[in-house]
């Protein structure tokens, strides 16, 4: 009871999930950008120890590390929750997201299927989920195979089976966005975001 209580002061928590390629992480920083939204919601940045995209940038996009750095943070119980994908480590900085939402401010994240059940196990009351969906497979391959240069044909098809992997996963999720047509897509996810910012 004083736990729901407490939730409910707390900020909102929405993750985005979906296949790599599904084109949720451009979905979410169009969304920070909106005027209505930029002022409250912020996006935040996980830890990997992938290496940088060349669009990337280390503190914007992601804080890239080391895997030694990683596993010392985590050992030091400073990241909330963590995966592997495809052999790398990726995590939520713990302090991040607990600063903001004891102030009552909202916070948007890009995690795969692992971190959203994880924070929606934490925070059940605060955290909204949301499935991206890719119109096809083989846009999802197009969208794979052009992000990187340096990608290779098994990174792309690794990421293929797992995107089919965790397409089924969608009906666990709170909402669904088909993401055919970007600015459809950020309408939908514009007005979740307002719904559930409001209550
Ligand atoms: P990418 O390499 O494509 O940037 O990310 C691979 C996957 O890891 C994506 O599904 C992305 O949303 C997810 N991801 C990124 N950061 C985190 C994190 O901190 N925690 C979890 N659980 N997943 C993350």
């Amino acid at each position: 009871m004083e736990t729901a209580k407490r939730q409910k002061k707390q900020g909102k928590i929405f993750v985005i999930s979906g296949p790599s390629g599904s084109g949720k992480t451009t979905l979410l920083n169009k969304l920070i950008q909106d005027r209505e939204i930029n002022k409250l919601l912020i996006k935040s940045r996980s830890l990997t120890t992938r290496p940088r995209r060349w669009q990337e940038r280390d503190g914007q996009d992601y804080f890239f590390v080391s895997r030694d750095e990683f596993r010392r943070l985590l050992k030091a119980k400073k990241i909330l929750e963590w995966t592997r994908y495809l052999g790398y480590y990726y995590g939520t900085p713990r302090e991040l997201v607990e600063a903001r939402i004891i102030k009552g401010g909202h916070i948007g994240f890009c995690l795969d299927l692992k971190g959203a059940a994880i924070l929606k196990k934490i925070y059940p009351k605060n955290t909204v989920t949301v499935f991206v969906l890719p119109p096809s497979l083989e846009t999802l391959k197009a969208r794979i195979e052009g992000r990187s240069k340096s990608i290779d044909k098994e990174e792309v098809a690794q990421r293929l089976a797992l995107a089919r992997r965790e397409l089924s996963a969608a009906s666990d999720f709170d909402y669904c966005i088909l993401n055919n047509n970007l600015q459809v897509a950020l309408k939908e996810l514009k007005e979740i975001v307002l719904t559930h910012v409001g209550s």
